[in-house]
């Protein structure tokens, strides 16, 4: 942890501006860590099958959905991050104060709706009928789940050859990277899962999103002083993904080196490509 609050002391010298949201992850990830200490899991058993297809046909293990999350850990760690979040910044106080009157009176379960936290659209429903901030309240339950998901895949990890799955999409749970990351000497090229964290390798030429190969159309940029933080661009499909370079920075926290690059994600969408998983930190 203490690793962390350097990194963030050095990000918020050379970027001042990042500074309010810097302090913010800071808070979010030390309640998420400490929650991580106590949690309760129930253990994940994969069918026979569910291997053998994750072998041979490239499936992923499991589902979103079949994650099991530690409820009472989630639901004070989402009221956590709801005090965390109400000292943030005014929209963040505003939110917070709107969600704790639609849970107060309207009589939302709020381990149900954890539990949705697995199914985006339905946790978006909720926010849509009480007049909620998306992003905002989506970001406050996937956060509080994080550490329930982590633990997870933490099971399954010996499960997968993180070296050898060379997909797209995540082998233990499916879903899509949030950031791709180049590591060791030769830069071996890893993804890293926008859900459950767990990372794996990939061809350095290669779009994660369309599968696109051909080194013609595929080219990135780095912001100027910014040799550990890329955009890796995809002319076939007009999407992106951000690359982290830890041959250049020190270990640190990828999702941290995300959120305070979010001016490369600004420079990306003006050059019209798409991030298909916006980062959630921007809120
Ligand atoms: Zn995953
Ligand atoms: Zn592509």
């Amino acid at each position: 942890m203490e690793d962390l609050g350097d990194r963030i002391q050095q990000l918020k010298k050379k970027r001042p501006d990042y500074g309010e949201i810097l302090d913010f992850y800071q808070k979010v990830k030390e309640a998420q860590d400490k929650v991580k200490t106590s949690l309760k899991i129930a253990p994940i058993i994969l069918k026979k099958k569910s291997k053998e297809f994750s072998a041979k046909e490239g499936f992923s293990l499991i589902q979103k959905e079949d994650f099991p999350l530690d409820t009472e850990a989630s639901v004070s760690l989402f009221e956590t991050l709801c005090h965390i979040g109400k000292e943030a910044n005014p929209h963040m106080a505003e939110q917070v104060a709107k969600i704790g009157k639609a849970l107060d009176h309207a009589g939302i379960d709020l381990k149900k709706l954890l539990k949705k936290g697995l199914a985006e659209q339905r946790v978006e429903r909720v926010a849509d009928e009480f007049g909620l901030d998306k992003k905002v309240f989506l970001f406050l339950i996937q956060s509080s789940i994080k550490p329930s998901i982590e633990a997870g895949m933490e099971q399954l990890r010996t499960e997968v050859d993180p070296e050898t799955c060379l997909k797209g999409y995540c082998p233990v749970c499916g879903s899509l990277p949030s950031l791709s990351l180049l590591k060791e000497d030769v830069g071996k090229r890893y993804l890293l899962c926008s859900f459950c964290g767990y990372q794996w390798r990939v061809d350095r030429l290669f779009c994660p999103f369309c599968g696109n190969k051909d080194q013609e159309s595929l080219h990135y940029f780095h912001g100027e002083g910014e040799e550990a933080h890329r955009i890796d661009l995809c002319d076939k499909c007009h999407q992106y993904i951000k690359t982290i370079d830890f041959r250049k920075i020190e270990q640190s926290d990828p999702v941290l080196e995300d959120l305070a690059t979010l001016h490369l994600d600004i420079l990306a969408t003006q050059k019209g490509y798409k991030r298909p998983v916006p980062n959630p930190w921007a809120i």
